[in-house]
């Protein structure tokens, strides 16, 4: 006989009791797209809510080969060994394009993979940035409820992904390697914006002098760019994920932020504005899905767009057109 679909109350108690199996169908419920599943996933967050920890929430993104699957591992296992329970998550939307998820293979972090105290969680498959965004932020709500404290995002650099990780924790850390020249290793300048840290990577590798002047250019570049916040300068450190050097003082620059931005509210103020600032994208991301997927308009849409593309219409006019088909008056 096939087994009963799991309630709400089971999917509760699972998560709340600790139990691996039970947190991964949770998540894998919350990250269905399919409308009944997101029902009972709404209405399990709703219960888990309450149970939510305060867990500290740092992103870490950086290009691909900067080291963050090896980073990741070291300072995940120092954390479990300090007494945390970390859980990590992707955000990497192009995973299934791309046919290699960033956490998708989770031999490349052996040691926290089999971590009691830790538990890791390659990126949703297929999906838009929106939905791989929702169900990132719905899967730390979940984490929390679990008992996780410490949740490290991670995400290459590369598109919106960053922007998108930064709105969604209390820290965001680039990692970055030295040698980068102007070009800032293809990262966008718009990353070091987002930046609460920028930590120098793969140090073992380097000697004192190159070491020196990358954390002297980078600190050259944030120098110019307004802080995140009145109370926080952002600092330039160093490390090695290999070897494990400089992790113990990341960590406590890292926590030495949450202590500043605790005691003058502005991490709890960064968090209303984020819960606030989510709930409109999504808001939009809807709006444009139910635009999009309306019968008239996918009826008018190859004229409209003909037209913008031979200059025969403005995109003014097709734009009100697109919105009048949809139901929405124009001013
Ligand atoms: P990711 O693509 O950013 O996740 O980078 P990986 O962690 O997979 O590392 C890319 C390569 O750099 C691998 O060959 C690693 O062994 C190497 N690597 C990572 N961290 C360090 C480090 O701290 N020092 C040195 N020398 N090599 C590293």
């Amino acid at each position: 006989m096939p087994r009963a679909p799991l309630t709400v109350e089971d999917h509760v108690a699972g998560v709340r009791s600790g139990d691996r199996a039970a947190l991964g169908r949770a998540i894998t419920l919350v990250e269905s797209r399919a409308r009944r599943h997101q029902d009972l996933a709404q209405a399990m967050l709703l219960e888990l809510l309450p149970h939510r920890g305060r867990a500290h929430r740092v992103g870490i993104t950086g290009v691909p080969g900067v080291g963050k699957s090896t980073f990741i591992e070291a300072l995940g296992t120092m954390l479990t060994a300090a007494g945390h329970k970390v859980a990590v998550l992707a955000v990497d939307p192009s995973s299934t394009r791309s046919g290699g998820s960033i956490l998708g293979d989770k031999t490349r972090m052996e040691k926290l993979a089999t971590d009691p105290n830790a538990f890791i969680r390659p990126s949703p498959s297929g999906g838009r940035l929106g939905g791989v965004n929702r169900a990132t932020r719905e899967t730390m709500v979940v984490c929390e409820a679990a008992g996780f404290d410490v949740i490290l995002v991670e995400t290459v650099g590369a598109g919106q992904n960053e922007t998108v990780v930064a709105g969604m924790v209390d820290f965001f850390l680039v990692l970055m390697l030295a040698g980068a020249g102007d070009e800032l290793q293809g990262i966008k300048k718009g990353v070091l914006e987002l930046a609460d840290m920028i930590a120098v990577n793969k140090i073992d590798n380097l000697g004192v002098q190159v070491a020196h002047q990358a954390v002297h250019q980078y600190k050259n570049a944030v120098h110019i760019l307004q802080p995140p916040s009145p109370n926080w300068a952002v600092p330039v450190v160093t490390c090695s994920g290999l070897s494990g050097k400089g992790l113990d003082d990341l960590w406590a620059k890292v926590e030495e932020h949450w202590q500043v931005m605790s005691k003058s509210g502005e991490r709890d103020e960064k968090r209303r504005r984020q819960r606030i600032e989510w709930m409109w994208s999504m808001v939009e991301d809807r709006l444009l899905d139910a635009v999009r997927d309306h019968p008239e308009v996918r009826d008018r849409l190859p004229t409209l767009l003909k037209g913008v593309d031979d200059g025969s219409l403005t995109v003014t006019l097709a734009a009100t057109e697109i919105l009048e088909t949809f139901g929405v008056r124009a001013e």
